[in-house]
């Protein structure tokens, strides 16, 4: 996972969806019990889709899985709309959900399936007494443990070791995220490839160009060749590409190449 810069609201967003966060208002008030119904073709749209897979460089905002290889990818809400979960062991879901914040623009974002079908409706929280009710819609008290890579930096809470997600200092918000995405599973998806084994020979991968590239570093200290540059160069833009935030699993390249002293300038 990493940082993400959210997507400009496109034009007239607001004023578009208030309609119909009414609508869900007015049947919450009328039964508080009852399943709400949501307008899919407004978080579903075109427009929401292109503007977040531009902004997250065609990836999951959560296991940077690309997105598009096997399945077009879920726009996903952070807070969950219809009911939530504060512990994954309790079977029965928590209603009403964060239903007014169905359309809300700073609530989306795209996730590759298995992620979203994970996360489901767990939403927990630092302290649940803190979480907002449509009566009192106060998310500044609220602390999610699941990052949102939209406010939270998410190399403070989870770097890689190989090509595993772990936790950095025990943070429980790390430990969390990685719990509820499953973001190291080992569990099959069919005929895919599972994103983890996926990710292992992305590491495996970037692991033997390391060790290349230095082989012919220390060679190149004992011969002037300038094709053996050339290739030693050329090594030196992959890592620079495998760290770019357009690169799938970036984050773990960028655990690998700083934790072996890989420079970024372009000295
Ligand atoms: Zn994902």
């Amino acid at each position: 996972m990493i940082s993400i810069a959210r997507p400009s609201k496109p034009d007239g967003w607001d004023a578009k969806v208030t309609e119909a966060v009414k609508v869900l208002f007015a049947a919450h008030r009328a039964d508080r019990s009852a399943s709400l119904h949501f307008r899919e073709s407004i978080y579903r749209s075109k427009e929401v889709r292109d503007a977040y897979i531009e902004a997250q460089n065609r990836k999951c905002a959560y296991c940077e899985h690309y997105i598009g290889d096997d399945h077009p990818g879920d726009v996903e809400h952070f807070r969950p709309k219809a009911g939530y979960k504060q512990d994954e062991s309790n079977h029965s879901l928590i209603s009403p959900g964060y239903f007014w914040l169905a359309y809300s623009w700073d609530n989306l974002l795209l996730s590759c399936w298995r992620c979203n079908n994970h996360k489901a409706n767990w939403f927990p929280l630092v302290d649940p007494k803190k979480r907002a009710k449509p009566t009192q819609r106060n998310l500044s008290q609220e602390q999610p443990l699941l990052i949102d890579p939209t406010s939270v930096q998410p190399e403070l809470h989870i770097r890689f070791r190989e090509h595993v997600a772990t936790p950095v200092n025990g943070s429980r918000h790390g430990s969390t995220t990685i719990e509820i995405l499953d973001l190291n599973r080992t569990k099959r998806d069919g005929k895919n490839k599972n994103p983890v084994d996926r990710r292992k020979e992305s590491y495996l991968r970037l692991q033997n160009d390391w060790t290349n590239w230095r082989k012919l570093q220390l060679l190149s200290t004992r011969r002037s060749d300038p094709e053996l540059q050339e290739v030693i160069r050329s090594y030196q833009n992959q890592f620079r590409q495998a760290i770019h935030p357009s690169a799938e699993y970036s984050a773990m390249a960028r655990d690998f190449l700083a934790s072996v002293g890989f420079s970024n300038d372009r000295s």
